[in-house]
């Protein structure tokens, strides 16, 4: 079922398979996107010819159907991922940086003790449908609950979405706990993706939030400006950099193959402007666990005119441990960092940990003699 005010997200068309195990090489249709089309299209287009079948995926990037397959296992949290973001992934590679965030693999079945659905504990400071309250002066609101992509290490893949989903017809109860605490200062948008509302319902909901007075920063976490980035519309930044409140627009982007020419250009309007842009990224292993690919990161973002915030430590989420990276690699990788790059383009290493105030920041590894 699709939400009025949200766009949809559907296959790219192509004929189904003759049998599960007899994978032929699929032809796009005519009436597919080719992913050269895909970058300069509107992003309502480029978002509804979202890939979610392997054998699609496979043509595009030139990979043995059969040996992709031996490798994955579909689940519920199923492969989703627009073409822009598929245009960045190398041709032939079954260890792409980009493809390996995307692709539901086998590893994503294995039962690691300590792992848990809710590893941040969410459910317990869902005060309304569709807002966390859980950090002092600022709150989390879920403004849309489905994201254009399904990245595999995410830590809300299991978040109970179907009753977080917040319609504008429902926003009201979100609205009327911010409006009756004057001690939140600050509404971040996070989801699912915040950005999958269209334009004119994102401008509602954020005339709503800044007609609260005592809310004086808006915080948006997005992916979508790295997979589709079109979706950074001129009226939607005209909005934001017109906006009452201090926005900050915190991308995700883990590896600096993500950034491309397109994503540089449609970061522009925002460049110099009162919208300040932040970027905070997961630490993956075997997709940016090495210092070298963590600084061309940080420079990458920077040249894009954004400052790189936050690395978060892996969260113990079943189905994410082939990520997770232990905490003393990671401590040394921030460290060497450190030394790398100059101090405003070292991400801050944090994690979340169960009741505490805010995010823990891991120390950088002691240095050896
Ligand atoms: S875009 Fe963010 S919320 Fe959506 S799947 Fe990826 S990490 Fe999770």
């Amino acid at each position: 079922m699709l939400e009025q005010d949200a766009i949809a997200t559907a296959t790219v068309h192509v004929d189904k398979p003759v049998a599960e195990d007899v994978i032929k090489p699929r032809r796009i249709t005519d009436e597919t996107l080719s992913l050269q089309a895909s970058l300069h299209c509107d992003w309502q287009t480029a978002t509804s010819n979202t890939v979610d079948d392997l054998e699609t995926l496979a043509a595009l990037l030139q990979l043995d159907a059969l040996e992709l397959r031996k490798q994955v296992e579909t689940n519920e949290f199923q492969l989703r991922v627009p073409l822009p973001f598929v245009s960045r992934m190398r041709k032939a590679d079954l260890r792409d940086p980009l493809l390996l965030q995307v692709l539901p693999l086998k590893l994503e079945l294995l039962d690691v003790p300590g792992n848990h659905h809710d590893a941040l504990d969410e459910k317990t400071y869902n005060v309304r449908p569709g807002l966390v309250h859980k950090y002092k002066a600022r709150v989390l609101l879920t403004a849309a609950v489905s994201c254009p992509v399904n990245c595999r290490y995410c830590f809300r893949r299991h978040f109970p979405y179907d009753e977080n989903r917040l319609t504008p017809s429902r926003w009201q109860p979100a609205l009327d706990y911010i409006r009756h605490d004057s001690s939140i200062k600050e509404v971040i948008l996070s989801g699912g993706e915040p950005l999958m509302l269209n334009d004119r319902t994102l401008t509602r909901l954020l005339d709503e939030i800044e007609s609260i007075e005592h809310i004086k920063h808006i915080r948006i976490h997005s992916r979508y400006p790295i997979v589709v980035p079109q979706r950074l519309t001129p009226e939607l930044c005209k909005r934001l950099i017109q906006a009452r409140c201090n926005i900050a627009l915190v991308l995700h982007c883990n590896h600096p193959n993500e950034i491309d020419k397109h994503v540089k250009h449609h970061l522009t309007a925002l460049v110099n402007s009162r919208v300040t842009l932040l970027n905070q990224s997961v630490l993956l292993k075997g997709i940016n666990n090495d210092v070298d690919t963590l600084s061309t990161l940080s420079e990458s973002l920077y040249d894009a005119g954004v400052i790189p915030y936050y690395l978060h430590a892996t969260d113990p989420v079943v189905g994410t441990a082939h990520f997770q990276v232990d905490d003393a690699l990671a401590q040394d990788l921030a460290l060497e960092l450190s030394y790398r790059l100059p101090g405003y383009l070292v991400p801050t290493l944090v994690r979340e940990v169960h009741g505490k105030q805010a995010k823990t920041r891991l120390p950088l590894a002691p240095a050896s003699d």
